[in-house]
């Protein structure tokens, strides 16, 4: 779908997948006018197919364009472009365990120029590729670095927009900690005494005093998960303590060393819920990499891919039926 002042959005297509052809001087390639999301499309035992809480998406990605000064997308042509690809695509959509149809939905500055200025023209696109399981077959514990360099998103920038200078950022940090035998990366906010942001790509939650589920308020400069939003809702259901609040990476660490935190896990769409073993702050290991899933990361996992996958009910209305 593309848009422009005079046409609004206009020219609604769906093309075989394959290269697009964009002038040279386009906003996308020069000022990071690109903003994109991520969601998925699960297939249940029936062939009924569904997509998880798609509106959600649609609302994030305009909170995006807002910020970034792009086109306001209306939450119906977000939703219908989504339905309509997974109607087409709905014969590659695979049912193993965990699997999906992973849709991503982004928008694109097309105006050809030169200079600082949001762009006139703008494109939106969905993208879809069959996906398994994020971290290989099974919830293995991952092993999380605890950046304390380099920050991701920081105060009055992009950090709640899912635009792709973001993911730039975290590249180099993701490399480094790789290097040192970690699979992700635990982003700190430098400027406010070290309060734990997120991951890369993922929320994270701490399970304190066994009954009480701990997520970072949203800064400004975190990512406002789906998912995250999701389990805080399916936690407080089955009586669970549910606070978003400020954790700085100090207090995290007295409740550690005191033995208070029972579990660590991260959420996101990609992955859904991962179990996360240990966090090395430099050459400190909190936690233990080998330990398995603790009880509360395992239920929410179970309860929320349930619903995803239409084997439990879907209470709340999150699945948007596509056939
Ligand atoms: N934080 C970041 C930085 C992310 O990229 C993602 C993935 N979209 C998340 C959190 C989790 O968001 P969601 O649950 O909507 O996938």
């Amino acid at each position: 779908v593309d848009y422009s002042e005079e046409k609004g959005w206009h020219n609604a297509r769906i093309e075989p997948y394959g290269p697009i052809s964009l002038d040279p001087a386009a906003a996308v390639f020069h000022y990071g006018q690109e903003i994109f999301e991520g969601l998925k499309a699960y297939k249940n035992a029936e062939g009924t197919v569904g997509l998880f809480r798609p509106e959600a998406n649609a609302e994030r990605l305009r909170r995006s364009a807002e910020r970034l000064m792009m086109a306001d997308l209306p939450v119906d042509i977000f939703v219908d472009a989504c339905r309509e690809l997974v109607d087409v695509e709905a014969e590659w959509i695979p049912t193993g365990p965990g699997e999906s149809l992973y849709l991503r939905p982004f928008m694109i500055a097309t105006e050809a120029f030169l200079g600082i200025r949001p762009s006139k023209t703008y494109t939106f696109c969905v993208i879809a590729s069959p996906a398994g399981n994020y971290f290989g077959g099974d919830v293995r514990p991952v092993k999380i670095w605890v950046e304390r360099e380099y920050a991701r998103a920081g105060r009055g920038g992009t950090g709640a927009a899912k635009c792709g200078g973001n993911y730039a950022s975290s590249l180099k940090p993701q490399v480094l900690a790789a290097q040192k035998g970690c699979d992700q990366v635990v982003y700190l906010d430098p400027l406010n005494d070290n309060a734990i942001e997120e991951l890369g790509g993922m929320n994270v939650f701490f399970v304190v005093d066994g009954d009480t589920l701990v997520t970072p308020a949203l800064s400004g400069s975190i990512l406002e998960g789906i998912t995250r939003s999701s389990i805080l809702t399916l936690a407080a259901e089955k009586g669970l303590a549910v606070e978003e609040r400020k954790v700085t990476l100090d207090e995290f660490r007295e409740l550690a060393a005191s033995g208070r935190v029972s579990e660590v896990f991260a959420c996101g769409t990609a992955a859904v819920v991962t179990p996360i073993g240990a966090l090395y702050d430099g050459d400190d290991v909190i936690g233990d990499p080998d330990a398995p899933a603790g009880p509360v990361t395992q239920q929410i996992r179970e309860e929320l891919l349930g619903i995803q996958t239409g084997a439990v009910e879907d209470r709340h209305g999150w699945v948007t039926r596509v056939r």
